[in-house]
């Protein structure tokens, strides 16, 4: 087994292992914790970093760190399990007093664990599909247009020359259950006045699986393409419906690249809630309860947006669950914890599931196809009929029930 490699952490990451306090407000609130299980949480895992860093090499402690650290070595498939049962939720974050920046720290991580050859099997083999197909599902490129199957009138989606570039993402691209977003997202766009174009068979995975899996090289590879494609189409805005695609184009590429994209990167949230107007409205009464994303409420603080776009519904109430916005739970759906730990991922939806049922909503919002994917498996395991649609889907038809 390769040794850990601590170069991977940046200072910034090492000071804060030592300034992290062992206060313990990071452990209630991990999702991880509420699904029954402890061994993931901010605490352990700067604890096993911390304690391995200084046997190793001294930690910041130097020979004193070396003495104190002998004879405490950390097993390393221990840190790996701890690292990636993580969803990177960034609850963490959100209450660590000391303002610890444990989302970089885990990514960190993360890369240190994947060069040692400690990642998942589950997540080196979804690696190896996308390297070789481009996407998660491992499918032809010419199946990225399978969501515009059966729709009528589309129109002209050629991305040369569109007001409006719309990057699918693979789930929404390439899985049946979730094509009712992206389509639903197209007729909005149109219905605004706006040409919208896809790159199709071009688009390749924006990388925010492998990146988050400590495969950073391998997410750059992707990013050019995308880059290239995107630049050509000369489009000035991209849009995506996925919060993970969002973070990934608009914050991770622009830094992987060294230089701006160009055009300007927005969530469909932001988008419609500047454009939108006139929504219509719902079928009958509805009382829903919007989900927030973890990427995009915790890591893009967009938390009112969607939710003064469910109020413009005319006939839909809107009603809280008791973590809401900073304090949401997650669902389980993030981190990549669905590719080696599925059963941990669905008690995570499981859990924030029945918080939604808690409120009496007939439906939930969200503004993410994985987290729309997990909250109606979690419905189904629990064979109530509350499903969750997103954002999009629920404003260009207000679901009848
Ligand atoms: S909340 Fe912050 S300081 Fe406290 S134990 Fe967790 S990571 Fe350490
Ligand atoms: S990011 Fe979320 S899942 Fe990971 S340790 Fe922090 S609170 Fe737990």
């Amino acid at each position: 087994m390769k040794p850990l490699d601590f170069s991977h952490l940046s200072l910034r990451d090492l000071v804060s292992l030592d300034a992290c306090t062992r206060c313990g407000e990071c452990i209630p609130v991990c999702p991880i914790v509420g699904a029954g299980e402890d061994h993931a949480t901010a605490f352990v895992k700067i604890d096993q970093l911390q304690r391995e860093w200084r046997r190793q090499d001294g930690g910041m402690l130097g020979p004193l760190g070396r003495l104190l650290g002998r004879g405490r070595r950390v097993d390393p498939q221990d840190m790996a399990a701890a690292s990636y049962d993580c969803t990177l939720c960034g609850h963490c974050a959100q209450v660590c007093p000391v303002h610890i920046d444990t989302h970089h720290l885990w990514l960190s991580q993360r890369r240190q664990l994947a060069a040692a050859d400690l990642a998942p099997g589950n997540l080196q083999a979804t690696a190896a599909t996308v390297a070789r197909t481009g996407n998660i599902g491992g499918r032809p490129a010419e199946d990225r247009m399978a969501w515009l199957a059966n729709v009528d009138a589309t129109g002209d989606l050629a991305p040369r020359g569109a007001d409006v570039l719309l990057f699918v993402g693979c789930l929404s691209s390439l899985y049946p259950q979730a094509f009712a977003l992206p389509r639903a997202l197209l007729t909005l766009l149109q219905g605004l006045g706006l040409r919208v174009g896809v790159l199709g068979p071009e688009e390749v995975c924006c990388g925010f699986p492998l990146y988050i899996g400590g495969r950073a090289d391998e997410a750059v590879a992707l990013a050019r393409r995308n880059v290239e494609a995107i630049r050509a189409s000369g489009a000035p805005l991209v849009v995506t419906s996925c919060p993970s695609c969002y973070q990934t184009l608009r914050h991770w590429y622009p830094d992987w690249l060294g230089e701006p994209l160009g055009p300007r990167v927005v969530h469909a949230v932001e988008l419609l809630a500047e454009r939108a107007d006139g929504l219509r409205p719902a079928a009958r009464p509805l009382r829903v309860t919007y989900h927030d994303p973890c990427d995009l409420g915790r890591r893009q603080g967009i938390y009112e947006l969607p939710r003064d776009l469910l109020r413009r519904v005319p006939g839909l109430e809107l009603v809280e669950m008791a973590a809401n916005r900073e304090n949401a739970l997650c669902c389980g759906g993030g981190g990549d914890v669905e590719m080696a730990r599925p059963e941990l991922a669905q008690a995570m939806a499981d859990r924030r599931f029945a918080q939604a049922l808690e409120t009496g909503a007939e439906a939930i919002v969200t503004a993410c196809p994985q987290c729309t994917r997990a909250l109606n498996a979690a419905a189904r395991r629990a064979r109530r009929r509350v499903p969750t649609y997103d954002l999009a889907e629920m404003l260009t038809a207000p679901p009848e029930h």
